[in-house]
């Protein structure tokens, strides 16, 4: 007899659950969250405010198009708000995108140490993953281009990338582009937009706003500190958009996310503060463990990839424990094809302060 249980649709039971970043150690004692890239001072408190606002409300249905939110993302990124889509978090968004134009026999392509959610989305739709190789922890055009195939549907690429910290610069994001048919829609996720300070640095933004096959994606999770209410965007084509608002859920963004979304992009001086806090201590993390005798990838988010040696009681496994015993967690990286490196967010000065000692007891094989 045939079996009769349920069985999910092809490609599902080959996705490894994603693994957030750990917030505890197992030790019960608090611990400094390095591990999921949140934003080390928090949100605006006007956020905050704007949030707890909505508790008389709760009853109620959200507005469904999230149109105040997108009115306001317009004007503080000069774009037509009619072309802007509200999400979940950008993760909801990813994964719309490839039920949308991804499915069973076509390929989604992305890079070798791409960031996780592409290879999840893709085979949560059927779709072939494919995966191109990178040079030196960074996204190669030539080695995506090559990979394209007539069954490419999708490519997405993160700019900045996490988990490498490294960047693609707007001329080499247009000649990706350049290199694509154009029925092969280009997803820029520029999660890490707003960290960025190099002059040669693009998010995608332009390609959107001209090309009928680019989508930028943005996110609240990590530079306006609003992880916690999954609250995410995208600016694409007006067929796109059409595309994409028949396919989510009618009220698919929560009415806190929708008002503290709005209160953090008016507190311009809270935005500053988070920029300037990470232009400060991702440099100094940067060379403290360098200084260390680290290999550290040059990073323009608010994370930095760090690399041991290889060699068992020095390597990441045993420095992740290690930092776990000082209350530290950083995030393992073989998921994601790296491990010998950790990658570690910029905390708050006394967090980073913490990490540098606690590695530089390990480093020296010092006892904690
Ligand atoms: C953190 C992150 C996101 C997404 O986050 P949401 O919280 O779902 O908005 C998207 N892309 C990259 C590369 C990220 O690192």
């Amino acid at each position: 007899m045939a079996s009769t249980a349920p069985r999910p649709r092809p490609g599902i039971l080959e996705i490894q659950a994603y693994q957030g970043g750990r917030a505890e150690t197992g030790s019960g004692r608090p611990a400094a969250k390095l591990s999921a890239n949140e934003s080390a001072i928090g949100p605006s408190p006007l956020a905050v405010e704007a949030f707890r606002g909505t508790a008389e409300r709760l009853h109620r249905y959200p507005e469904g198009g999230s149109e105040a939110l997108r009115a306001a993302l317009a004007r503080r990124h000069n774009l037509d708000p009619a072309r802007l889509v509200c999400g979940a978090g950008s993760d909801e968004l990813i994964a719309l995108l490839a039920r949308a134009y991804a499915g069973p026999g076509e390929e989604v392509l992305f890079t070798e140490h791409g960031f996780l959610m592409y290879r999840l989305s893709a085979l949560g739709v059927g779709a072939t993953p494919v995966a191109a190789p990178e040079q030196r922890l960074r996204a190669d055009v030539d080695a995506l281009l090559a990979r394209l195939t007539s069954r490419t549907r999708i490519v997405f690429i993160a700019n900045p990338n996490n988990p490498t910290g490294s960047y693609l610069s707007g001329d080499e994001l247009r000649r990706l582009h350049a290199g694509l048919p154009a029925d092969v829609l280009l997803v820029v996720d520029a999660a890490y937009a707003e960290f960025v300070e190099a002059a040669d640095y693009d998010s995608g933004q332009e390609l959107a706003m001209s090309e009928p096959n680019v989508v930028m994606t943005r996110t609240f999770s990590k530079l306006y500190g609003l992880a916690a209410l999954r609250l995410g965007w995208l600016y694409g084509p007006p067929e796109v958009v059409d595309v994409i608002n028949r396919l989510r859920g009618p009220f698919n963004v929560a009415l806190p996310a929708q008002e503290a979304g709005i209160a953090a992009l008016e507190d311009v001086a809270h935005e500053q503060r988070a920029r300037a806090h990470n232009a400060k201590w991702l440099p100094w993390l940067e060379a403290e463990l360098e200084g260390l005798g680290l290999h550290v990838h040059p990073s323009v988010g608010n994370f930095l990839l760090v690399e041991f040696p290889a060699e068992p009681g020095r390597n990441a496994v045993a420095a992740n424990a290690h930092l776990e015993a000082d209350g530290l967690i950083p995030r393992q990286m073989a998921a994601y094809g790296l491990p010998l490196c950790q990658r570690i967010t910029v905390g708050r000065e006394a967090e980073n302060r913490a990490l540098v000692a606690s590695l530089g007891r390990f480093t020296k094989g010092e006892p904690r």
